[in-house]
């Protein structure tokens, strides 16, 4: 089913997790554990991310295929077409639809950082170039990435959100935003579109909090802020206390989806990092509390 047609007939605000291709046997078999936890939860849909350079390309699409076909459930195939030449474009666009997929997350994607990759001479730009590829040839719904507080490399949020109306006007349906710990964000980023003239649906990302290396690491790369409150509540806590960080982590992430939800989002999309703990912890909280 189509994203946009789920957030129409749907009551209450949609679940959606993120998940990428495992990269070792015993990483697989955490991730089937990790499926089945999760998929125990009802989410509307389970996205899949996509290497830049197409290095997850089959992995990517074997996962989309079991998720689907062997676990019923509702997918999105996130594509990132750096380097990409227009035919490996439309080889991976055409698996996509072979398996089923009607949505996909059109995404320019980074250079890889390891091993050597020479980007094809006629590969696109921008996402926005992307949106334009698909758009007169599939019949995806098309959804776009934003960010609540600017993309790492834009002059300014202003520059910004012009680029993320661009990518809208070529035809994008929906839109998913990068994590933020604060929701105030968020909040005025949707503002923000709002008042330039973007009307489709802004679904906004959740990064629960896995470890202090990993949260200060991601961080770094797309620019989220680290919260004074959660740097003071992770400073509270005893040292190296995984338990104490997993229940820290579920508190203030029940918060945020709580508040998130209750202002009329369409839904939350937890960035999973293929582990579960948080994330049953998180949404078993808000389905108690009947915000899911
Ligand atoms: C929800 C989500 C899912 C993601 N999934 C993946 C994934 O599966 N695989 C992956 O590799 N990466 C993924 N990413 C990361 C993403 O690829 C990077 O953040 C990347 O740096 C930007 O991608 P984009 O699609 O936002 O690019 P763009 O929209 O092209 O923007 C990139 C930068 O260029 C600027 N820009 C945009 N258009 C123009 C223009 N016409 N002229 C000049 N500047 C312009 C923007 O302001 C921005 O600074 C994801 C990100 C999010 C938020």
């Amino acid at each position: 089913m189509r994203l946009t047609d789920i957030w129409r007939s749907n009551a209450k605000p949609t679940l959606s997790f993120e998940l990428f291709p495992a990269r070792s046997e015993k990483a697989a078999v955490n991730l089937e554990m990790t499926i089945d936890a999760l998929a125990a939860l009802g989410p509307d849909f389970v996205s899949v991310t996509f290497g830049a350079g197409g290095s997850t390309r089959q992995g990517s699409l074997q996962l989309l295929k079991k998720l689907k076909h062997e676990k019923g459930l509702e997918i999105l195939a996130y594509f990132a077409c750096y380097g990409l030449g227009p035919e490996e474009i439309t080889a991976v666009l055409d698996d996509y639809l072979a398996i089923g997929v009607e949505n996909v997350l059109a995404v320019r994607g980074d250079e890889p950082r390891e091993g050597e990759f020479l980007p094809h001479p006629d590969s696109l730009a921008h996402a926005s170039d992307l949106v334009a590829f698909i758009r007169p040839k599939y019949d995806f719904c098309i959804g776009v990435a934003a960010y609540p507080e600017g993309h790492i490399d834009a002059p300014s949020v202003e520059q910004d959100l012009e680029y993320l109306k661009l990518k809208v006007d070529q035809g994008a349906d929906y839109i998913i935003t990068n994590y933020c710990y604060d929701n105030q964000f968020f909040f005025e980023f949707v503002d923000r579109c709002r008042q330039a003239g973007i009307e489709v649906p802004i679904l906004p990302g959740v990064m629960p909090i896995y470890s202090v290396k990993m949260m200060e690491m991601l961080a770094g790369m797309c620019g989220a802020t680290i919260t004074d409150e959660i740097r003071k509540g992770i400073a509270a806590l005893p040292e190296d206390d995984k338990q104490a960080l997993l229940a820290f982590g579920i508190e203030f992430g029940t918060r945020q989806c709580a508040e998130l939800l209750q202002s009329g989002m369409p839904g939350i999309h937890i960035y999973t990092m293929d582990r579960s703990p948080s994330s049953l912890g998180i949404v078993q909280n808000l389905q108690a509390q009947g915000l899911l």
